[in-house]
Order: C-alpha cells, then structure tokens, then sequence
C-alpha cells in the first residue's frame, strides 16, 4: 500500500497528543506550540518515568494511554565529542527508543506520528544546499555515524509503515537547533550552547581568554527551537508524504563568526584561540529548504534575535540547567 487517507488541515484539537521526549529542547518547544495551538490532551513521560528503551513499559504506555498522535522527539544526543567517544551507546539506545515507540505505535493505531531525525544523516560531502535526495547517496561524517545511521533507520521504518499500513506518518530533519531548554552541558552539549556558556563563563570569571574546538571554518546553519516547533505543527497538518522534509533557514554562518556574535553578545572583550587540533566535523552543513517553502512554510526568527533570547534564557536558569 504506497497511499494514506490523510486530509491536509486542522488536527482535532480534542485529540491526544504524546510528545515523546517533552522535558528535551525539542519536545518542550513541540508541547509549548501544541498549548498555543489549543491542545487540551497533551501527554509526556520522562525517562525515569518511562525509559523508551524498555519495550515492556513502551508497549503497556500506549495501550493505557491510546495517544491518537505522536511527535518522536526523544533520543539520545550529543554533540561531536560525546558521538565520537560513545558510538555505541547513541547506535544502540536510538534505535531502541525509536523502534520500540513506532512499534507501539503500529499496535495501537496512532493516526499521525512525527519522527525527528537530523541533518547528520546525510554524507559528508552532500553537495549543498543539502537536498533531500542526498540521503543515501554517499559515506557519513565519521564522527557521528552511528548516530546517523540510527536516524536513517527511522526514517526508513516510517516509509515502511506508510507502505504496509497506509498510515500518514512523516519524517523531518531539523538543521542544528538553539533556544530556551537546550542542552549547556560542558561535555554533552551543541556546538552553540557549548559556545554561550564559554563566553559567558570567561565573562563571568574574569578570563582573558577563550579556547574553541578546530579552526571555526565550518559552516553551519541554526534554526531557533520554536520555528522548528512551528514548522513540524505545520507539517503534521499539511505534509503527507514518504520523503524526510528538511526544516532550517536555508542560511548559515560559520563557526568563528557565531562565536564572534556571541562574545558580543555577552560582553566578552578577550581573545579567542581556535584549537586546530581538534575535529572540525564536516566542512558546511546548509540544508535546501525549498521543499518546506513548497510546503508553505519559512522561518521568521533571525539569528541575533533568536541568540539574544537564548543567552538571556541560559542566564536566568544559569543555576538550574542540566549539567
Ligand atoms: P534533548 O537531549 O534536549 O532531549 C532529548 C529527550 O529525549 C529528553 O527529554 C529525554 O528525556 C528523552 N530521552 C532520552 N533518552 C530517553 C529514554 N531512554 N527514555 C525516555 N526518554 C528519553 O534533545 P533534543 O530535544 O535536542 O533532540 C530531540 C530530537 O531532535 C532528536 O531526535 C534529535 O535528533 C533531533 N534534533 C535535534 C537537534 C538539535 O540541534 N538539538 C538538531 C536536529 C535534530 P528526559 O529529559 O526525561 O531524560
């Protein structure tokens, strides 16, 4: 079976939503864009509630909770170095978490589930703008290959659903993300949070100086958290298709200059040594959005906007957030 019966246009805002993965940077931006979307049943577990990689406790979950909907924003993620050093912990629990809830999901007749995949599973040297047709068309950044390769999966359990259960079910792939709730950890972190709250501790303590991973060449593109929360909402209601759907800005900048914004920013007036030795990742990762433009959607926050916001929130919680 290669059609669904889906209807573009509202989602019933009566029905029940599961937003795996809601306490995360994308899952909360998913739930807080459901409430002001008027959702009134929206559920969410944490891990130590319900660890995801516990099929048992998975399958029990959905026959309780009948969600008619699911956004799969739980995973396992890090930025290069935890990739890198734990390659078989994001293999391993990735694939867990998303079989076991897709699973569950076949089982208990979820209508509309969102899997969240990332820009990582396209190669290397995809040419760029990354199209969506680049999946699978060449060999992976080696140092989070494993992680790429769990995505890919999902991305491919989704079309075999679609196929064997003509379920309307999507896939879409963020380019790097930012914004309130992400993670600051100093080793599990993002290039961009880990970048805030370098500078902003260099700040705070006094330092004259700031050491970044790899030359600061790479290219990169970020998107801020609510305009993804925006734009898979809007994908969940329009979107029906077995193709991954690119979700960025469709602009990027490099490493050097964010950090360069970001010093600004916080009032950092040292200097900033780039650490040659250590990885660059790939050389530039922008994704072609023309395929979410076509589906009506572009994103409206800018970066120095979104980067205001994010440092103002990272310093307000500067106690409480994740180590
Ligand atoms: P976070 O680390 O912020 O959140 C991940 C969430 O997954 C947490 O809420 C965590 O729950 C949950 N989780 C992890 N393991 C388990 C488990 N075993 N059982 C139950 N829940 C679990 O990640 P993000 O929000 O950044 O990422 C979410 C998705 O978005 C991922 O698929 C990622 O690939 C994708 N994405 C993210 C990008 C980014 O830049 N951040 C870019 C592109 C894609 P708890 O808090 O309760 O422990």
């Amino acid at each position: 079976m290669t059609t669904t019966d889906f209807t573009p246009g509202p989602i019933d805002r009566a029905e029940r939503v599961y937003v795996a993965g809601h306490r995360g940077l994308v899952g909360s931006a998913v739930w807080r864009k459901l409430e002001s979307e008027g959702f009134e049943d929206i559920v969410g577990r944490t891990s130590s509630e319900l660890d995801l990689k516990n099929r048992a406790a998975v399958f029990e979950f959905f026959a309780e909770q009948k969600p008619k909907h699911v956004v799969l924003a739980a995973a396992k993620v890090g930025g290069i170095m935890a990739n890198n050093t734990y390659p078989h912990d994001f293999l391993s629990e990735n694939l867990q978490i998303q079989v076991n809830v897709m699973d569950a999901a076949v089982e208990h007749g979820v209508e509309r589930l969102v899997f969240l995949g990332s820009s990582c599973i396209y190669p290397k040297l995809a040419e760029q703008p990354i199209h969506e047709d680049a999946l699978l068309t060449g060999h992976l950044e080696p140092t989070n290959d494993a992680y790429a390769i769990a995505k890919i999966a999902g991305i491919l359990q989704v079309q075999a659903v679609r196929r064997q259960f003509g379920r309307p079910w999507i896939s879409a792939m963020p380019t790097n993300l930012y914004g309130p709730g992400d993670n600051f950890s100093p080793t599990g972190s993002h290039v961009l949070p880990a970048l805030i709250r370098r500078y902003d501790e260099a700040v705070q303590s006094g330092a004259e100086r700031v050491e970044n991973w790899g030359t600061g060449s790479p290219r990169r593109e970020f998107l801020h958290v609510d305009d993804m929360a925006a734009a898979v909402f809007h994908l969940m209601e329009h979107y029906d298709g077995p193709e991954q759907v690119n979700v960025g800005t469709g602009s990027d900048v490099t490493i050097k200059e964010i950090a360069e914004t970001i010093a600004k920013i916080v009032g950092f007036e040292g200097e900033t040594v780039w650490d040659t030795t250590k990885p660059d990742g790939t050389p530039q990762k922008l994704l072609d959005v023309s395929k979410l433009a076509g589906e009506g959607w572009t994103s409206q926050i800018g970066l120095e906007e979104g980067l205001r916001s994010t440092i103002d929130w990272y310093r307000e919680h500067a106690d409480t957030i994740r180590q």
